[in-house]
């Protein structure tokens, strides 16, 4: 198997609880190296650009609102097969339907506010890495 790259974010829910060493630790100890970095307040612009696909959905408004109600941190995580990888070490989205020893398991407080984003196919991850970072803030 090779070695990709993903997108991650620690989001606002997290933080907020000082999470984010727990969480990068839980990725860590799943096989993901942390290559970049950065904690942001994002804007509702960018939450809304990088939020576009899901824009018809009624939830949208919302999820916007939560992504810009406090600090995040944006990561390129890599690894063997990292996109499925960190989609394992996430958990499903509801964490009612999370498995145990996951990290939405673990930290979620709700669907919405379910503490981590991980890109969903290699194509999204390069796309969402080159959202917030350019190539030479990634340090493999
Ligand atoms: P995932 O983050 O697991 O890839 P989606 O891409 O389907 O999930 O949704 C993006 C984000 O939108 C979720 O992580 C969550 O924060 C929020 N979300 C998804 N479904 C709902 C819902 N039914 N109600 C409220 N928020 C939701
Ligand atoms: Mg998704």
């Amino acid at each position: 198997m090779a070695v990709t790259r993903t997108f991650s974010i620690i989001k606002p829910d997290a933080t907020r609880r000082n999470l984010t060493g727990a969480i990068t630790k839980m990725l860590e100890d799943a096989g993901l190296r942390v290559v970049a970095s950065r904690r942001i307040h994002m804007s509702r612009d960018q939450a809304e650009g990088f939020y576009a696909v899901h824009k018809e959905r009624p939830f949208f408004n919302d999820l916007c609102t939560f992504m810009t109600s406090g600090p995040v941190v944006v990561q390129v995580l890599e690894g063997e097969d990292a996109v499925k990888r960190n989609r394992e070490v996430m958990g499903a989205t509801n964490p009612a339907d999370a498995a145990e020893g996951t990290i939405r398991k673990s930290y979620a407080e709700s669907i919405e506010a379910n503490s981590v984003h991980g890109s969903d196919s290699d194509e999204n991850a390069k796309i969402e890495i080159d959202f917030f970072f350019e190539p030479d803030e990634i340090v493999g």
